[in-house]
């Protein structure tokens, strides 16, 4: 089968074992169906960054034998691509500044979707000239408005995923006008996970089930861009469980999660693969992490992950 997967973490803080879990999904996917497997960090909100994480997942990867089958690319570098990419999708009249405050969004909006108050489309149809002057110039390189791309022709997005089965969500109420490149200059992820998925020429996409509701965008994203370069061919997706702490938030920085230790490599692998339902023996946990990652691809089984997108653990 051709396969390429990729495991793309964001470096706002250390590895743990939230985003172990998705790694180890997404290379026991790529490698038991013959596949490669990319590591692309994904460091476009730089104030949201913290120095050196980057290189820490990084080394943490490695220390867990993790191996990725082309050099690592950084979002940050990558800004005039995103661009090149928002201005094909200018083609589709789809785009539009947008020069609304987050308070002028909520006071006006009637309609409560999946992140908040849904963008009432105020700015759809305001002339560039009647913008402000920033976001008049031809370019959209501009940093004094945001880019929204409307939804109202996307209606409802259905796809089955690997792990969660059939999803359909109505973009315009879920979602509505979403951004593409913020006030501050900053390419949003969805456009950037959908532009370097192409790109790296992704075709499956293994990751936490925190990014479901994100696939539709991504969709509705690769659709449009497909209609201009034939390389936003569709992809297959699969979203693993996100682990939680004990009050049922997600693991990350914020919550406080801890960092892996690649001292107990072995015995946090397994504990990856038992959280993904593949009942590794109890005794691979004293084995050495070679041999863990030999049973984990040859044992890989999709459909042995549960349904559920969240699962509590004691960290
Ligand atoms: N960078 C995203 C995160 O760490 C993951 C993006 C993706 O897998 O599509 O949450
Ligand atoms: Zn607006």
């Amino acid at each position: 089968m051709h396969y390429i997967g990729r495991f793309a973490p964001s470096p706002t803080g250390p590895l743990h074992f939230g985003s172990l879990v998705a790694a180890v999904a997404s290379y026991c996917d790529a490698k038991s169906n013959g596949g490669q497997w990319l590591v692309r960090i994904e460091d476009l909100d730089t104030p949201r960054e913290v120095a050196g994480a980057a290189d820490t997942i990084l080394r943490s990867l490695e220390a867990f034998g993790f191996e990725w089958d082309a050099p690592v690319i950084y979002q940050s570098q990558r800004a005039a691509i995103y661009h090149d990419y928002l201005h094909a999708l200018k083609a589709t009249d789809l785009i539009y500044a947008c020069t609304c405050s987050r308070k002028e969004i909520t006071d006006s909006s009637i309609i409560s979707g999946l992140d908040g108050p849904v963008y009432p489309k105020t700015c759809i149809n305001k002339k560039p000239h009647k913008l402000s002057s920033g976001c008049s110039a031809p370019t959209i390189l501009t940093n004094a408005c945001s880019w929204r791309i409307n939804v109202a022709d996307a209606s409802t997005i259905s796809f089955v995923d690997g792990i969660q089965g059939e999803l359909s969500q109505h973009l315009p109420t879920k979602v509505g006008d979403f951004i593409l490149k913020r006030k501050d200059g900053i390419f949003a992820y969805q456009l950037a996970v959908v532009v370097d998925d192409a790109l790296q020429n992704i075709t499956h996409i293994v990751r936490g089930a925190d990014l479901l509701e994100s696939t539709p965008r991504q969709i509705y994203l690769r659709n449009l861009l497909n209609f201009i370069l034939p390389s936003f061919a569709p992809i297959s997706y699969a979203h693993v469980p996100v682990a939680c702490n004990a009050a049922g938030e997600k693991l990350s920085k914020q919550t406080l999660a801890k960092p892996i230790d690649t001292g107990i490599a072995s015995h946090l692998m397994v504990e990856a693969l038992s959280f993904l339902g593949q009942m590794p023996p109890a005794d691979l946990k004293n084995a050495r992490l070679a041999e863990c990652w030999l049973w984990a691809i040859k044992h890989w089984n999709l459909e042995s992950v549960t349904e559920q997108t969240q699962i509590k653990i004691i960290e």
